[in-house]
Parts: structure tokens; C-alpha cells; sequence
């Protein structure tokens, strides 16, 4: 077994905002790291340089290190709000509180229960992307996740990575089913035996929750970074766009690319964030729900651009289940979002609109999604 690191890069300034969300790996300690400042100053020009200290808050929560920074008066008191939301929403969303919306759910399965406005709106999203996607993500998985040993919220415990036995998956298949959610007004129902976890959404949703709270106290420039699901608001101080690397799946101390940004989320799913290796084969944390086995379909890192994080972040968990080709398709069909797909072979495929604003690293190609 080997052990992985999670490093989600955003190039740019010294206000870039790099962090680490938490690491994969099978020894006894889970380890955290978070790129430091000094290392992205070797990338900051001289011009950058001279760009304000913005505010800045670090924020470790839903299971990740999180870096929130904005320019303007304001800044102080809306990132002090920006984080009382995120803990809010940890504590409705997160399978690991027992008094949170989502463990209610799962612990009376079976029975009505009336959940906040915000966990109604991620799961009725949620189920709207498992349409969308033809059943790639779905909430319901959570007892796989959990049998596999990728229970959200562990990466401070020791982990429990297993390979579980095939009647135990076929078991817990019976109980998956996003369609089976009912959900009325602000009340949820699952059939008996089902439970739900919302990390595939979870921190999309807050990225846009942030952005609002940072939209109300008028600040106009700021890059936050909820572990790996970035949103850059407006543009930097000095006008220009920020500059959002995305991770090098194979070599996650790299960047493949660098995007340049504004008023957009940029998140990503890949199979360098939690996951366990036995005889060479890696089992990453997404579930593909038609096998109960982790998606192993060809991708093995999706990022979606676009105006909301909750649709990203769902968007980009699906497409890393749907593989290669059925992503591609997605894709075509769907210009309202741009995507760059890494495959298993290194092969890297953009959506169009993406060209004018990639600057790839030395060496590397793409090959574009035309719509
Ligand atoms: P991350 O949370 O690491 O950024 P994702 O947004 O892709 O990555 O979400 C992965 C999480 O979603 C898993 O840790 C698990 O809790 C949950 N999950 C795994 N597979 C699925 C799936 N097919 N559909 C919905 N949720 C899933
Ligand atoms: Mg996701």
C-alpha cells in the first residue's frame, strides 16, 4: 500500500491561495499538508508583488483545510462571516455530527424529517445531477463509502481502507437509489436501510454560500479555496485575472495547467485525493453506483468551470464516474459548463471555450471538446 498527497494548487500572487486538502494513505497518521506562502512567492513577478495584503482567513472544516482571502474594507467582517457559515453548514451537512440534518436522515430512515433550506437545496440538487448523469453520482452510495473505509470526516483518524467482500457490496447495492428520495417541501424521506452523505456536493455548496456572504459586504476581489474547490471573485486588485492551476493527478506537487479566472468556480474530483492501493491497484473515494466498486472508468481527475460551485462540484464527482467517453459526450451536450478531463494515459481533453484562457506546462497537449 501506498500513501498519496492532496495538494490543491492555485497559482497566483502572494495571495494566492494554495491548500492541501486531506491525504490518502494507509500508515498510521494522516498527514495534512498545506503549501506554504514562501513556495508561492517563487511564482509571484516582481509587478504581483506589489499588490495589497489582502484579509486573510485559514479555516479547517468538512474534513479539509480551507484559505479564504479578499480584498476591500469589508473583508475582515465578511470573511468572519464567510467562516461562521461554513461551520453552520458543517454541522447540518456533516455524517460525522449526530445532531446534523444528514445523520436525522440516516438514523430514522425510513421516517419524515424537516431539514434546514440549505440541505433541501443540496440534495434536490444532487438528485438533479444523478438525472442529469444517469444515476453517476448518487447520495445514497454512503454505505459503500463507508464499507470501502472512506467515511467523510476520517482523515484525522486513523483510516479503515478495505477491499470488502462481493455479498457485502451486493448487499448494500440493494439500498442504493437517489431516485428513491422523496423529497416534500422541506421534508425528507428514504426508504428504510438507505442513508445519504452529501461530500460530494458539500463544499460546493458552501463556495457559493461564501461568495454570497462576500457579494453582500460589497467585496469585489477574493480567492477562496475550500479544499480544492476554488472560486475566484472579480479580478485581483491590480485588474488582471487569477491564475488557478490545476493539479498534476500524477504528480500532485505539479500543475498540469493554469486557468486564468474571474467570477468563477473551478472545482475538481481525482483519484489523488483519498485512496488506498493493494498489488498496484488503486481504490479511490468516488463509487461508481452501478458496481459499488470506486469509479475506475478511465478518468482520473474532472474539473468543471462554471457560475455555481454546487453544480460543479456535483458535475465534476459524476464526470469522474462516467469515464472517458460518456464524459466527453456529457460534455458536447453541455455548454453551459467548461471541463478539462485527465485521463488514465495522460490524455487531457478541454472543453472549447477554454482556450483562450489555458496556458498548458511545457510539454503537455489537449485535445479539444468541440460544441
Ligand atoms: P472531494 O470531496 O474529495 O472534493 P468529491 O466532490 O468528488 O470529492 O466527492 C467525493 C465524496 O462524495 C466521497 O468522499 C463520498 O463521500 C461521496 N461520494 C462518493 N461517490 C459518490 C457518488 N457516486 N455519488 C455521490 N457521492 C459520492
Ligand atoms: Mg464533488
Amino acid at each position: 500500500m501506498k500513501k498519496g498527497i492532496a495538494l490543491t494548487i492555485v497559482v497566483g500572487m502572494l495571495l494566492c491561495g494554495c491548500s492541501a486538502s486531506q491525504k490518502n494513505q494507509t500508515s498510521s497518521k494522516t498527514e495534512i499538508s498545506v503549501q506554504s506562502e514562501v513556495s508561492e512567492e517563487s511564482e509571484v513577478s516582481k509587478e504581483e508583488s506589489k499588490l495589497p495584503e489582502p484579509e486573510s482567513r485559514d479555516v479547517f472544516a468538512m474534513d479539509t483545510y480551507m484559505v479564504l482571502k479578499a480584498y476591500g474594507s469589508n473583508a475582515q467582517k465578511a470573511l468572519e462571516e464567510a467562516e461562521d457559515e461554513i461551520k453552520r453548514l458543517e454541522s447540518i451537512f456533516s455524517v460525522k455530527v449526530p445532531s446534523s440534518d444528514i445523520s436525522k436522515i440516516n438514523s430514522t430512515s425510513g421516517n419524515p424529517v424537516t431539514v434546514n433550506a440549505s440541505t433541501r437545496t443540496a440534495i434536490a440538487k444532487a438528485i438533479e445531477v444523478g438525472d442529469m448523469t444517469d444515476g453517476a453520482l448518487d447520495i445514497t452510495v454512503y454505505p459503500l463509502v463507508r464499507e470501502w473505509g472512506f467515511t467523510t470526516g476520517d482523515s484525522q483518524n486513523e483510516p479503515n481502507y478495505k477491499i470488502p467482500e462481493q455479498w457485502l457490496i451486493d448487499w448494500h447495492l440493494g439500498n442504493v437509489g437517489y431516485d428513491k428520495i422523496v423529497i416534500n417541501d422541506s421534508i425528507v424521506t428514504l426508504p428504510t436501510q438507505f442513508e445519504i452523505d452529501l461530500g460530494a456536493v458539500a463544499k460546493g455548496y458552501a463556495t457559493d454560500a461564501v461568495i454570497e456572504i462576500l457579494e453582500a459586504n460589497k467585496i469585489n476581489s477574493a480567492l477562496i479555496n475550500l479544499g480544492g474547490n476554488v472560486y475566484a471573485l472579480g479580478r485581483k486588485p491590480d485588474k488582471s485575472k487569477w491564475k488557478v492551476g490545476i493539479q498534476n493527478p500524477k504528480d500532485t506537487n505539479k500543475t498540469i495547467c493554469t486557468l486564468a479566472i474571474e467570477n468563477k468556480a473551478v472545482i475538481t474530483s481525482g483519484n489523488y485525493e483519498r485512496f488506498f492501493e493493494v498489488d498496484g491497484k488503486r481504490y479511490c473515494h468516488i463509487i461508481d453506483p452501478k458496481t459499488g466498486y470506486p469509479a475506475d472508468n478511465g478518468i482520473i481527475s474532472a474539473t468543471v468551470i462554471g457560475d455555481s460551485g454546487l453544480d460543479c462540484d456535483a458535475l465534476s464527482t459524476a464526470l469522474f464516474v462516467m469515464g472517458t467517453e460518456k464524459a466527453i459526450n456529457f460534455c458536447k451536450a453541455h455548454k453551459d459548463i467548461d471541463v478539462i478531463l485527465v485521463t488514465k494515459d495522460m490524455k487531457i481533453y478541454i472543453t472549447d471555450c477554454l482556450e483562450s484562457i489555458i496556458t498548458m506546462e511545457d510539454g503537455l497537449k489537449y485535445e479539444v471538446i468541440k460544441r
